[in-house]
């Protein structure tokens, strides 16, 4: 495969961004409380500004259809005090500080201070989302707004629940699943957790005006399919131009590899490679104070690093066709992950209710992917054992009430 030479990215200055710390709230509109919650959380990392302008040109035209909001709209500014300085984050990444001891450390109900800037923004950000979760009424939908370092088509990200599923194919866009098996402890698999439908978005590159309008399309489409908008007060078409033009074919890509990096690495991504490249095994991706860093498999490369800070050199992909999204789906729904304790090799967690362990020398036959097709995420793999997790709230909402369920 030939590389391609790398565009030159667009150095058009996004404005500077007049925030002060702890501003997180850009805007929130109930048109009825009783109605379907949407949360937009832009800029968790702060030098990726365009999740919070598109917030801001978004915000005045939902306060103007004030009670023609058929439910609650949150706009929700990630790290401000990153924002401020234009920097991915100050002293820790805050899409990578939602454990449970982070959590624990800063929940409102806490009294104990750090010195660190992320501590101090995930403190603000807990309260706000604790108003909001105990007090949704109805389906709680989350996004979570980011642009990439090189350029490169939009694309979205979801954590592999059919509830998840239903909500992102309503938009023509290429959609990654199971990037949250990959990278712990951000912000949407948080939300997730709470029951939240959620949606991640890479825009464009963080220095594009295209990135806003990207942002922009993708939150009215989501005000639209959530049901908090109708179709007279939401453009359809227009937006669904914008991403489709943005985005070209829509489909639905499994990420299977991440290439992690540790700032002593020296990790250096191989010029020119673009979000999507196909790539052969054995390719050399990049350079690293070991030496060649190869692709471990066939497929497209995803999201290469050509910015300084970040943990994440490149992951790979490959496309899923319909038949095994169609085949999933019905084994779900028939209730096959149940049952998968039955199998040679495979037994139950001894403490986790909806989590299984595999003896991967027993279950050759079973690799990941069908677990994966059952709705389970990887969560550790050690010496020949594999431990996996049922993902929550696969199929049902714990804020709809039973009998609105279908
Ligand atoms: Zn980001």
């Amino acid at each position: 495969m030939q590389i391609q030479p790398l565009k030159i990215p667009s150095t058009e200055p996004v404005p500077d961004i007049d925030i002060a710390e702890g501003e997180h709230i850009v805007g929130e509109f109930v048109g009825d409380a009783e109605g379907p919650s949407v949360i937009v959380v832009g800029s968790i990392h702060g030098n990726e500004p365009s999740g919070l302008l598109a917030m801001r040109k978004i915000a005045p035209a939902l306060e103007k259809l004030g009670s023609r909001i058929k439910g609650r709209i949150y706009l929700i500014a990630g790290n401000t005090r990153a924002l401020r300085k234009d920097v991915r984050y100050l002293d820790l990444d805050l899409n990578r500080h939602w454990t449970p001891e982070t959590i624990e450390l800063n929940k409102p109900s806490s009294t104990i201070r750090t010195n660190r800037a992320e501590d101090a923004e995930q403190r603000e950000l807990l309260e706000i989302f604790e108003r909001i979760f105990l007090t949704a009424k109805d389906e709680v939908y989350a996004l979570d707004l980011h642009s990439t370092s090189a350029e490169s088509t939009p694309f979205a990200m979801i954590g592999d629940t059919l509830r998840n599923r239903d909500f992102a194919r309503n938009f023509p866009a290429t959609i990654l699943l199971g990037i949250e098996e990959q990278l712990n402890e951000t912000i949407l698999e948080y939300i997730n957790n709470l029951g939240a439908v959620t949606l991640g978005f890479e825009a464009g590159e963080h220095r594009q005006k295209t990135a806003v309008d990207n942002q922009e399309a993708l939150i009215w489409l989501s005000l639209y399919h959530s049901g908090c908008l109708s179709a007279e007060d939401v453009d359809v078409a227009r937006h669904e131009k914008t991403l489709r033009e943005a985005m070209g074919r829509p489909r639905i890509i499994e990420i299977r590899h991440r290439h992690a990096i540790q700032p002593e690495d020296d990790f250096r991504m191989e010029p020119g490679y673009e979000n999507f490249q196909p790539v052969k095994k054995g390719e050399v991706l990049a350079h690293d104070s070991h030496g060649e860093v190869k692709a471990v498999e066939g497929g497209m490369v995803l999201m290469p690093l050509y910015q300084k800070l970040g943990e994440d050199g490149f992951f790979l992909g490959r496309e899923i066709l319909p038949f095994w999204l169609w085949l999933s789906r019905f084994l779900r729904n028939v209730g096959i992950a149940g049952l998968m304790f039955l199998l040679p090799g495979v037994q139950r967690h001894p403490f986790e209710k909806e989590s299984l362990i595999v003896n991967t020398q027993v279950a050759r036959l079973f690799p990941l992917q069908i677990f994966h097709l059952l709705g389970f995420r990887k969560q550790l793999w050690k010496g020949g054992k594999l431990v996996v997790s049922r993902r929550k709230y696969d199929t049902d909402s714990p804020f709809r009430k039973a009998s609105d369920r279908n």
